[in-house]
């Protein structure tokens, strides 16, 4: 047995024998909870972790010093970004109504139109998937915009979704979003709810069919989920067959509510309450339920979720732009709220939004004791794994999957460590992240994913934001001029 490094191990694969990974710093996890380990090592056997600890007297096939690294689990992402970044052009500019995001009348009655091509959804995923690697993401819930779509996600692309997961080496649980309607333009500022019941049956019943397709594929990465877009384009019948589905086959759902004032307001129109309230008039919350931002939540929304076990994706990077935030973090966990964490936006950087996490969780408080560094990190680990029912994720462990990052605590943008949890969070950025494990394969290393060529996908992205953009017009209500929907930061020079 030599001493190697990770350029000797082979990108995209997993290597025979049971590797060694030695660094100053390890979080492992005690059956307990986290624990850092000093100057430890963790041993990898094929897809599995067999040792997390000190120095491991057994045979290895090879030892890699990655000396002054965090090795840390994966994070998991409840609400991972996994298209070209629309939730920018919501930031800093008009309404809703104003600026595309809500159709007008006459493009639904026109048929909306699907504004992307099938390979450029196929193209949009994997783009997604190597940034969620290249950010220590190691498990995703992929999350796309409906906006932009004739209606629904189709079946076609999570099948490409799963193969670009399993060409990367990403640990994914896919489901297609459906919907039975939504909220449309009819004069300016005033929205109007259409629903399709037929429709939107058929979109679940495409993804049960999917999931019942899908689960254990790409040797176990690929796992199905349900996921009902928002719950104000849902209707209830839509929900109740999701919520059975989910537990006669014991799947994972993720819904949106409590999240925006839109849907506030609409769901209050609709159903005289707040969506958890009506979910829970109609025996519809559960522990199966991941619901993402619970930044509207009303304290009886959160009781409830409570009462139920549902799950709040936290995802504070996209909120914090817009000046909101979940309050609080620290209040729910008191509760009994059961968190974990999502990225939602681009940059899709998990380090990012547990950074966002942290300051905005004790500014919610006013208090630097408000929420801990330990708590944000159990949120992106453990939490997530929580929410899927994986024991066997979100920890360093022997008989844990080996989804592994490692960051680099030496990076030169970097202040000097005292503590390695506290440097990364308060490093605040996923570039630091020099490789990622999943399943025990090496699916990253140094920001190069294999089979996957960033500088091209990075200018196929561009093109392709830059044709959205073009076809905008078309359904804002008024159709009005692209610059006056998204005005530049400073007045052009003439
Ligand atoms: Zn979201």
């Amino acid at each position: 047995m030599t001493l190697r490094t990770l350029a000797d191990l082979t990108l995209g694969q997993r290597a025979a024998g049971r590797t060694a990974l030695a660094a100053r710093w390890i979080v492992g996890h005690d059956g307990r909870g986290h624990r850092l380990v000093e100057n430890g090592e963790v041993v990898i056997e094929g897809g599995d972790i067999l040792h997390v600890g000190p120095r491991f007297e057994g045979e290895v096939a090879r030892r890699i010093d990655l000396g002054a690294a965090l090795i840390s689990p994966g994070f998991i992402d409840l609400d991972a970004l996994s298209d070209i970044d629309t939730t920018l052009l919501t930031v800093d500019y008009g309404p809703g109504w104003a600026t595309g995001r809500v159709w007008p009348e006459d493009y639904l009655q026109g048929g909306p139109r699907e504004m992307y091509a099938p390979e450029d959804l196929a193209f949009q995923k994997r783009f997604a998937f190597a940034h969620l690697l290249r950010n220590g993401i190691t498990t995703a819930l992929p999350i796309a915009s409906l906006f932009y779509r004739a209606w629904g996600e189709t079946v076609e692309e999570f099948e490409a979704a799963a193969e670009a997961a399993t060409d990367l080496g990403l640990r994914v649980y896919l489901g297609p979003a459906y919907r039975s309607g939504g909220m449309v333009c009819t004069a300016p500022g005033v929205l109007e709810p259409r629903f399709d019941e037929a429709r939107g049956l058929a979109g679940l019943q495409a993804a049960l069919d999917f999931a019942g397709r899908i689960a254990g594929a790409g040797q176990g990465l690929v796992q199905p989920m349900l996921a009902p877009d928002r719950v104000e384009t849902c209707t209830l019948a839509l929900l109740q067959r999701t919520m059975a589905a989910a537990r006669d086959l014991g799947l994972p759902v993720r819904l949106h509510m409590a999240q925006g004032r839109m849907e506030r307001e609409t769901v209050h129109r609709l159903h005289g309450m707040t969506a958890p309230r009506w979910l829970a008039d109609h025996g519809l919350l559960h522990d199966r339920l991941i619901a993402p931002h619970a930044v509207e939540a009303t304290p009886e929304d959160l009781r409830l979720y409570a009462d139920h076990g549902v799950v709040v994706a936290h995802c504070p990077l996209v909120y914090a732009r817009d000046g909101e935030m979940l309050r609080s973090f620290r209040r729910c966990r008191e509760m009994g709220i059961r968190i974990g964490m999502g990225t939602d936006t681009a940059p899709p950087d998990m380090v990012l939004n547990m950074a966002v996490a942290l300051m905005m969780g004790r500014a919610a408080e006013g208090s630097g004791t408000g929420l801990t560094t330990a708590e944000v990190f159990d949120a992106a680990t453990l939490g997530g794994a929580d929410a899927l029912g994986r024991p066997d994720l979100g920890r360093l462990a022997p008989g844990a999957k080996a989804d592994i990052a490692v960051f680099d605590l030496m990076d030169p943008w970097f202040a000097p460590t005292v503590d390695p949890i506290q440097s990364l969070v308060f490093g605040a950025t996923g570039r630091v992240t020099k490789a990622v494990f999943v399943d025990g394969r090496l699916s990253m290393r140094e920001g190069v994913v294999a089979g996957f060529d960033e500088g091209a996908a990075r200018v196929r992205a561009q093109a392709q934001f830059e044709r959205l953009l073009a076809r905008y017009p078309d359904r804002i209500w008024g159709h009005p001029q692209l610059e006056r929907v998204f005005p530049p930061t400073y007045p052009k020079m003439r």
